[in-house]
Order: C-alpha cells, then structure tokens, then sequence
C-alpha cells in the first residue's frame, strides 16, 4: 500500500521551524510539523516559551511575552494550513527519498525535511536556578534577550562563564547594570584575546569584577533572585554575593542527537549548511534557526533562517516538479 508522501515536514516549532511553516503553508506546499513535546527540555515553541518580555524583536514596540509570541507565530502558520503534530521526532532515515521521520505514534515520509530543532542553553542544574528561571525571578540564560529589563537597571548582576558568550554578556549588561560580576570556574579565561581584552578593559574602568575560580553552588532568594553563593575551586572557600540577576552563559548544547551521523556536523555538534544557505550534506534536507547557529542566537536571526530553509526547500521540490 502506497503510504502518503509529504512534500515537507518541519522538525521543531522554535521562530525558525514557524517561520519556515509559514512561507511553506503560503507556497502551497501543506507543511507537516512535529512541534516537538519535551525534547531537550523544551515544550512546543521552543526557547522563547521560557522567556519573559521580548522587547528586541522588530514590530512589538510595546514588547510582547516569549510565549504570547511564539502562540502568534503558531497561528499564523496555522492560518495557511500547516498540519501539527505535538510529539518529538525519535528516528529519522535521511538515507534514501522520500525520507522518514518517526515519532512514537506516527510514521511519515516526505521529499523534504527541514530540521528546526535549535539549541538548549546549559544550565547549573541548581533547583533554585530552575524555579526562578521558569518564573521570571531574576535567572536568564539570556541576556541579551532579558538584560534591559527595568528589574535589572541598576543593580548588581552576575554572569556565570568564561568563554565568548559570558564576556559577551558581562559587557552587555554593563550598560545596564551599577556593577556585573562574571564568576568563572578557572583563574583563565577561555573566551578569545579580544573579548578578553574588553573583559579586562571594563575590569579597569571598574564595570566588571571577575571572580575568578569559583562555582555558584547555590541560588537564595524567593521570588526573585537575592544572591548567589560561591565556592572557591581552588580552597573550597564559600561566601555569599548578593545580586538581582544572574545569567548563564555556559555554553548551549544543540539538539541534533536525533540525527546521529546522517548529515554533516561541526565539531561542536551544530548543523553544517553551506554558507548563505539552509541547505545540509543531504539534498533535500534543509536546517535553520539555533541548530545550525552557534553565534547570534536571536529569534529575530532564527526567522530569517527559517524563511531562507523553506525558499530553498520550495526550490528543491519546485526543480523536481513537486509543487
Ligand atoms: P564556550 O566557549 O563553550 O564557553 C563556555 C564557558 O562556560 C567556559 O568558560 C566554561 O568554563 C564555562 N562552563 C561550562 N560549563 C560550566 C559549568 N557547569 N559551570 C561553570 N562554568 C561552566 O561557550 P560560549 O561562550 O557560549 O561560546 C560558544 C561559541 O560561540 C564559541 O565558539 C564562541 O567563540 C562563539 N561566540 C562568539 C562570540 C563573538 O565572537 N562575539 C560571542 C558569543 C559566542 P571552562 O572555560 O572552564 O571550560
């Protein structure tokens, strides 16, 4: 029995995945999307569902919450007739057209795929950390995203990291911030010469006290975060600093386990797409959003890729007469 072929199915619900879904449901080509259930830790809607305000995205002078947001994007696929269905991708068989994605309860096959799944921030995997994250208590793995928010104006912050993205933020935040401090695990930074020469720099000018060999082992406050404690690496040392926020900048891990080694990947475990492009080492496979990018990280950047996945995949099917 001839099973239906798909002629795209979109994997993740994340701005790229929807993004995609709306150009592909407008090109006439019935998206079907697996928006993902609790993959990686994230629900449907991906990162944005545990952000608060959103006040950098271009159209919502007011800002507008992460999740309100990203229910937006849904319906507005949803409106041109992208099909949904609420399960992670468990397999898929990028082997050989039509390709395969399975979840526990379905099986489908289509002629293109393009693969959304993002990227989850790393955490501490402190129980407090959590709470208040989930909350809008003052914890962000963004911020960036979160940072300008009044709470934080002002105020001592922390930022825990050492690599590019911490000193990133530290700096960032300096902006904002009456003093950030940027807690690192080691006495050496790992973030590269020039980001740790504007590390330093903020440190002379006294925005930024690095702390460094130390560990937040714990996160005190109720509602909203109060101060964190640190244990020196080096003599086991702990004390107590008190801030208003804390940002994580230690690192994402992208969620492309599903894929093994099907198609090319970075080093770091990132999608590989030829450059200005969404298109994958399998034809036919196409990747956007945070999956595939280890450097912006906005939802702003994760559309625009997700537009790009479904022009090239329309392209692909339309040079093969699947319209
Ligand atoms: P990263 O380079 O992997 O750095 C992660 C940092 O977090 C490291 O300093 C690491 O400490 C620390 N860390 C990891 N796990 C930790 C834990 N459990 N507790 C405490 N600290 C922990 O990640 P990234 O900074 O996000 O950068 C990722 C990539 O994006 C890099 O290639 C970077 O160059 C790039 N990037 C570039 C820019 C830019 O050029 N403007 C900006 C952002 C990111 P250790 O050093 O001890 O391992």
């Amino acid at each position: 029995m001839a099973e239906k072929t798909e002629k795209v199915i979109i994997i993740g619900s994340g701005p790229a995945g929807l993004t995609a879904a709306i150009y592909a449901a407008r090109a006439n080509l019935e998206p079907l999307m697996f928006e993902g259930f609790n993959a990686g830790g994230l629900i449907p809607g991906g990162q944005l569902m545990f952000t608060t305000d959103v006040e950098n995205y271009p159209g919502f002078p007011e800002g507008i919450m992460g999740p309100q947001m990203m229910m937006k994007f849904r319906e507005q696929a949803e409106r041109f007739g992208t099909r949904f269905i609420r399960e992670d991708v468990r397999e898929v068989d990028f082997s050989k057209g039509p390709f395969r994605v399975s979840s526990d309860e379905h099986t489908e096959h289509a002629h293109a795929v393009i693969i959304s799944t993002g990227a989850r921030a790393n955490w501490l995997e402190l129980e407090n950390e959590q709470r208040l994250a989930k909350s809008g208590g003052g914890v962000s793995a963004c911020a960036v995203c979160d940072g300008a928010l009044p709470a934080f104006r002002n105020q001592e912050l922390v930022v825990v990291g050492g690599g590019d993205s911490a000193v990133e933020e530290a700096s960032f935040l300096t902006k904002f911030a009456s003093k950030v401090h940027l807690i690192h695990r080691r006495d050496e930074l790992r973030a590269s010469k020039i980001m740790q020469e504007r590390a330093f720099k903020l440190r002379d000018e006294g925005k930024i006290e690095i702390v460094w060999d130390s560990q937040v082992i714990e996160v005190l406050g109720d509602e909203t975060i109060s101060a964190v404690m640190l244990k020196n690496t080096k003599t086991g040392d702990e004390r107590k600093l008190p801030c208003k926020g804390m940002f994580l900048a230690i690192g994402h891990t992208p969620n492309t386990e599903i894929f093994g080694d099907q198609i090319d990947l970075h080093e770091n475990r990132y999608i590989k797409v030829k450059p200005g492009t969404s298109l994958t080492s399998v034809e036919g496979v196409f990747a956007s959003g945070d999956v595939v990018d280890f450097t912006y990280r906005q939802a702003v950047t994760a559309a625009g890729t997700g537009c790009m996945a479904a022009l090239d995949a329309e392209r692909w099917l339309a040079a093969r007469g699947i319209e």
